[in-house]
């Protein structure tokens, strides 16, 4: 049996691979992304100067749970109004809330406001460059730290989304379930992550993930790393990542009150700042809870009695993370004198900022 030489140190050898690994993926990988990546209005071009932080922090905000194609009209609405951090710095919360409704998880809005707030007084309205100060601002976790210090400052971060983890699972044939697998992928994403560009690496991992090694089929034959990938090898990309069967998700009921005024105004009011949908204009409804509303009982919690509701034979779901609603409405038109007397923001509907949830329930009313 061959006998080890006596300076060799495993860790070193185990080491010194995975540099090897990580040098082989990158000097496969970036040439690729030099002629196949995308182009995204937050991006500076390979080669280019580093993007602007400022864009490279909204767009993640931003991208966070919603594509691409979606975020594009409202980081564009975003920079026009507000094209320095300082600006949004400066704006209302309000103003903040009502260009993001449509977008979803209205937290990281009112984190992106208390963020934007925290760089311009005590920042000097600069992002700071590394990992460990990105975290110590509102809103800005691990993976929005890695993205900024690496896409906007070339540090060797390792950046990991739901692309990244998909090609990193394949890559290195990783068979334990999400999310259970999300430490050893944070290992193989460090272990893989050049020294070298290691901003374009980020995000060329990410324009793989989106465009080639997509979920479901990859497109192994047009794949730069298809000769490194053990999935590929063994016939397993397409079953990888494996996912947790994910619980059934609750539901909740409610009923909306669309109460008009005679010139075609609206009730609306504002959502208390802490938790769902936080700050942001709603209709009034029934509380949410899990068993289904009543009529009668549910006319209890109307922002007038005395009046007549009429019910809409329609109805509708909104899901969020955690659970769905059922929504079914009830309308009414009130006169001015009536109107006067209740709290509220009164806006034409088809004008009022809510979020998602809140324009289904609009879409009920006949009036
Ligand atoms: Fe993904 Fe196929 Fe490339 Fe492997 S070879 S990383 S499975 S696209």
């Amino acid at each position: 049996m061959p006998r080890r030489p006596r300076d060799a140190n495993p860790s070193i050898a185990a080491d010194a691979s995975q540099k090897r690994q990580a040098a082989r993926i990158a000097g496969l990988l970036l040439p690729w992304y030099d002629r196949h990546h995308r182009s995204l209005p937050w991006r500076a071009n390979p080669g280019q100067p580093k993007t602007d932080p400022y864009r490279v922090w909204l767009s993640e905000i931003m991208l966070q749970q919603t594509t691409v194609a979606t975020v594009g009209p409202y980081f564009a609405r975003f920079l026009a109004r507000w094209p320095a951090l300082t600006a949004l710095a400066d704006a209302p919360q309000e103003d903040v809330l009502a260009e993001w409704a449509g977008l979803g998880y209205y937290a990281r809005a009112r984190n992106l406001h208390a963020c934007a707030r925290v760089l311009r007084d005590q920042h000097g309205g600069r992002f700071p460059d590394t990992v460990e100060a990105l975290l110590e601002l509102p809103g800005i976790g691990a993976y929005t730290a890695a993205a900024i210090a690496a896409i906007a400052f070339d540090r060797p971060a390792a950046v990991m989304d739901g692309n990244v983890e998909r090609v990193l699972a394949r890559l290195f044939a990783v068979r334990e379930p999400l999310p259970a697998a999300k430490p050893i992928l944070r290992v193989l994403a460090k272990a893989a992550t050049p020294t070298e560009r290691p901003g374009d690496y980020a995000q060329a991992m990410m324009d793989l993930g989106a465009t080639v090694c997509s979920p479901g089929e990859p497109d192994c034959l047009l794949c730069p790393l298809n000769s490194l990938c053990a999935a590929r090898k063994l016939g397993i990309a397409a079953s990888l990542p494996a996912k947790a069967p994910k619980p059934e998700r609750p539901r909740r009921h409610t009923l909306a009150f669309l109460l008009l005024r005679p010139d075609g105004a609206m009730l609306f009011r504002r959502r208390p700042e802490k938790g769902l949908l936080g700050g942001m204009l709603e209709v009034p409804s029934a509380p949410w809870r899990d068993t289904p509303w009543q009529l009668d009982e549910a006319l209890a919690h109307a922002p007038l009695d005395r009046i007549t509701w009429q019910e809409r034979p329609a109805s509708a779901e909104h899901v969020f993370t955690h659970f769905a609603l059922s929504i079914r409405a009830v309308e009414a038109r009130i006169d001015a004198r009536q109107a006067a007397k209740l709290d509220g923001n009164w806006l034409p509907p088809g004008e009022a900022a809510v979020p998602t949830a809140i324009k289904k329930m609009l879409r009920l009313r006949s009036l």
